[in-house]
């Protein structure tokens, strides 16, 4: 991965914004220059995504792939393997308000999919939602930040009014592979029946992919609204 990835925002405000909240690496945490994204020795130890994850179901090959499993969705890219300095990433991401991984994953995807031919292809980009609640006590969505560097630069246009989800006491990684499957059913929803998506290519985002079924169960709404194919991006496969 080229290096430039992790060049920040080098605006005044940024660099103001840094004397109040000081810029950490998402990896370490460590202190890092108000600029970058993160340090120098935790870039090359992202293990980024290869040609041994499937790009139909984003899980890696070896053993097996996901490929025989019930799939809503068409295809799934994603970023890097979820394990070593990638999972902190990703925890910082979700609990510590270090945004830094959703542009440096978020652009690593929108390269990926632009090379791939894909970015190309959709007509608009939907992250997987959060509950109100969950996200007012967040401040953000996650999946939703990623989704920003996405389509960075591109004219895909972000929406997230499209899907919802609704407020779920337990959380999914606590549940069994069954148990994810129909809880996330009922967890994500639609408020329209209409078919607004027709015809349409739709690029779905998410932060990290483990048994599918939040992916699955969103692609499935999609589809439902008319939606042609849905490409999912990942940052993290596990
Ligand atoms: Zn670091
Ligand atoms: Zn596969």
């Amino acid at each position: 991965m080229d290096k430039g990835i992790i060049q920040g925002d080098r605006s005044a405000k940024s660099f103001v914004l840094d004397l109040l909240f000081p810029n950490r690496c998402p990896f370490c945490g460590g202190f890092i220059k108000y600029d970058v994204l993160c340090c120098d020795e935790c870039f090359p130890e992202i293990l980024w995504s290869d040609e041994y994850i499937c790009r139909i179901c984003g899980k890696p090959k070896d053993p097996q792939c996901g490929c025989e499993e019930v799939r809503t969705y068409d295809m799934c890219i994603t970023a890097a393997y979820y394990d070593g300095i990638v999972t902190e990433g990703i925890y910082s991401l979700k609990f510590r308000n270090n945004l830094n991984s959703a542009a440096i994953f978020g652009r690593a995807l929108r390269d990926t999919l632009r090379e791939s031919g894909l970015l190309d292809k959709a007509d608009l980009a939907v992250p997987v939602p959060m509950s109100p609640r969950e996200q007012r006590v967040r401040g953000y969505n996650q999946a939703e930040e990623l989704c920003r560097f996405i389509t960075e630069g591109t004219d895909i246009p972000m929406r997230t009014d499209i899907l919802f989800r609704r407020y779920s006491r337990k959380a999914q990684h606590t549940l069994e592979a069954s148990q994810r499957r129909e809880g996330a059913e009922r967890t994500y929803y639609v408020k329209s029946s209409d078919l607004i998506l027709s015809g349409k290519t739709v690029l779905l985002a998410d932060d990290v992919l483990t048994t599918g079924s939040t992916l699955n169960a969103c692609a499935a709404l999609l589809k439902d609204l008319g939606a042609k194919a849905v490409i999912c991006a990942a940052a993290a496969t596990a």
